[in-house]
């Protein structure tokens, strides 16, 4: 979950390290530090908080053109200065920061401290440092000390290392975690994100699971856990210019929320096959017959991606008569799932390397399944490790909250549902009505975004409410449950999502006159049944905001207010009910004055299990 970054080259190592950490501070954010060699010795400088607390509180930076820095999403100890990485071993020579969790951590510890180490911290990541250390200081090599102490390891690990007595070089290591190097001129940087890496060049080698890199300033060498060689590919990778900077917008979730329009327009791009009324998505033409094959589908994510995934699902049975459904990837994967050579999984992850999605994925592909990917990070561990698959092409998403990846997932699942329609039963002239409902999508969500003064009053209200519940029907019962992790994840407010239907059995109970509840009631097949629902809460005095169409007097005639919605296909209402809740979830979190971009306790992309 970390951010991780090494340099050796021929400027200073601090600067680059530090620039590199602040564009990876979404992916961790309790606590930062940086380590660099100069003149034979090892430096370090670590801090509790953000990156501007270890800038601010070292003024005048490291020297040396060697170092590695890290900001942090403790799992193991709390967060305290000591547990910052990076960590050394006990006799100050190698330094390591370190991505992951070492599952044998406690076994490793006992054994290190009966034959006499001493540790600092409550790490895992000192141990791992220790047995390099031990290894380094018994004559190996530091590639091959890192390569025995990660033999002796079980978990997860991106890392780099580096050695006081080998101040030209780095050693990074890819097991379960992230890691690519970047190739300069006459300098090479070490990240566990691309993006990190943007401002200096475009040239990099993405490590495969397993891989372990030498690099100096000049060249690259790569081996496996067997200490056998690897030859790797320069790759060009390219995001797009100032696709990270903030620009005049206070916060990225609003930036992102902004770009709604341009990412979902993106992502339809050369995919739509006007003249066929279908959509075309590369990966999957390249399965050709196979698919005919297909009787089942399965999405599966975390978080904001299996909403996305049960967005999905409900497109692929209603339109495509395939029965689908999503299920959650942490789960899927620990329950040695039953695989058919029928069934299509589908795995959405918007950085690609969600620990539990990549682990239910490998279990399936184990048993023989074929597994699609969704996923917005070009060259991610998702994208290499599936059958096939589609970019979202959102864009880098920076804020934890995810607001444009969602829309762009659940379009891509539109893609795929209605290509696998055209396949099957859906004639010529409704896939074509489907297709100009998604042609029209950018311009309706432009307007859903006009529609910010009305959620931003609404969030004034009713921002300090002590619970608030999301309801919908059909494809947006998970919209609503992502309009409540919304809520929860950057307001900290107690907040559901589910059917209209659920709330007699339980949540109903909870409703006290004047509290907020947002009704999602576009003109779907499920209105009648969301009016009756809107009566339900109405008799017990809920305010309720809908998401509805401008002039349906019934339901205006229920509400408290109305965000209206433009006409629509009712296959695309995810993408446009989704747009209040994700602004009102953002004016609440302005209102209460939580860090809108960095939730605590969370970060972007889950590597952990
Ligand atoms: N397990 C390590 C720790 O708790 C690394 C966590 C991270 O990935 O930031 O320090």
């Amino acid at each position: 979950m970390c951010g991780i970054i090494g340099y050796v080259g021929k400027r200073s190592a601090w600067e680059m390290i530090l620039g590199g950490l602040k564009r990876l501070e979404y992916r961790g954010y309790d606590s930062a530090g940086i380590a660099t060699i100069s003149d034979g010795q090892l430096l370090l400088s670590r801090r509790v908080g953000p990156i501007r607390t270890l800038e601010e509180e070292t003024p005048d930076g490291l020297p040396g053109n060697a170092g590695i820095g890290h900001t942090r999403w403790a799992t193991h100890g709390t967060v305290t200065e000591a547990n910052c990485h990076p960590h050394r071993d006990s006799k100050n020579r190698v330094a390591v920061v370190h991505n992951g969790i070492v599952d044998n951590v406690e076994e490793l510890r006992a054994e290190l401290v009966a034959g006499g180490s001493q540790f600092r911290s409550e790490t895992d990541t000192e141990v791992l440092a220790e047995l390099v250390g031990q290894a380094v200081a018994s004559g190996k090599s530091l590639p091959d000390a890192v390569v025995a102490a990660l033999n002796r390891v079980e978990g997860t690990a991106g890392i780099v290392v580096i050695d006081q007595a080998r101040p030209d070089r780095l050693v990074a290591a890819r097991i379960g975690s992230p890691v690519v190097l970047g190739i300069g001129d006459g300098e090479t940087w070490v990240a566990s994100d691309q993006l990190a890496l943007r401002p200096y060049t475009d040239r990099m080698v993405v490590l495969d699971d397993g891989e372990i890199a030498e690099v100096t300033a000049h060249t690259f060498k790569t081996v496996d856990l067997d200490k056998q060689a690897h030859s790797k590919r320069v790759e060009e990778i390219l995001t797009p210019p100032d696709a990270t900077e903030l620009g005049d917008y206070p916060h990225y979730m609003l930036k992102e929320i902004h770009e709604q329009p341009d990412a979902v327009d993106r992502s339809m791009r050369g995919r739509l096959n006007a003249a066929m009324g279908s959509a075309h998505l590369g990966g999957l033409q390249s399965q050709g017959a196979r698919l005919f094959d297909v009787q089942r589908v399965v999405f599966f994510g975390c978080g904001t991606s299996l909403y996305s995934a049960e967005v999905g699902a409900y497109l692929m049975s209603s339109y495509a008569r395939v029965p689908a459904h999503a299920q959650d990837a942490a789960e899927l994967a620990v329950q040695n799932p039953i695989v058919d050579s029928r069934t299509l999984y589908v795995a959405i992850s918007q950085s690609g390397e969600t620990a539990d999605v990549l682990a239910a994925l490998h279990e399936i592909r184990v048993k023989g399944g074929l597994v699609a990917g969704v996923t917005n990070v070009v060259g991610s561990s998702l994208a290499r490790d599936t059958d096939f698959g589609t970019y979202v092409h959102a864009g880098p998403e920076i804020s934890v909250c995810s607001t444009k990846a969602f829309t762009a997932q659940v379009l891509a699942t539109e893609l795929l549902a209605l290509q696998f329609a055209r396949m099957r039963d859906m004639s010529a002239t409704d896939g074509r009505a489907w297709l100009r409902a998604l042609e029209q999508l950018p311009e309706q969500v432009a307007f859903m975004l006009e529609q910010a003064p009305a959620c931003r009053s609404l969030a004034q209200r009713f921002g300090g409410s002590k619970y608030t519940m999301f309801v919908g029907r059909g494809v947006n019962v998970p919209v609503a449950q992502e309009g409540a992790l919304k809520l929860k994840e950057i307001c900290y407010v107690p907040a559901e999502g589910m059917s209209g239907a659920a709330m007699k059995h339980g949540p109903l109970a909870l409703i006290e006159p004047g509290l907020p509840v947002w009704a999602l009631v576009p003109p779907d097949e499920t209105r009648e049944r969301m009016l009756g629902n809107l009566r339900e809460l109405k008799a017990r005095g809920a305010h309720i905001s809908a998401v509805a169409i401008a002039d349906d007097k019934e339901v205006a005639g229920l509400v408290d207010q109305v965000i209206p919605l433009p006409r629509h296909h009712p296959a695309v209402s995810p993408i446009l009910t989704v747009i209040p809740l994700q602004l009102y979830a953002y004016y609440t979190a302005l209102k209460l004055g939580y860090d809108i971009d960095k939730p605590r306790n969370l970060a972007k992309s889950v590597t952990v299990m």
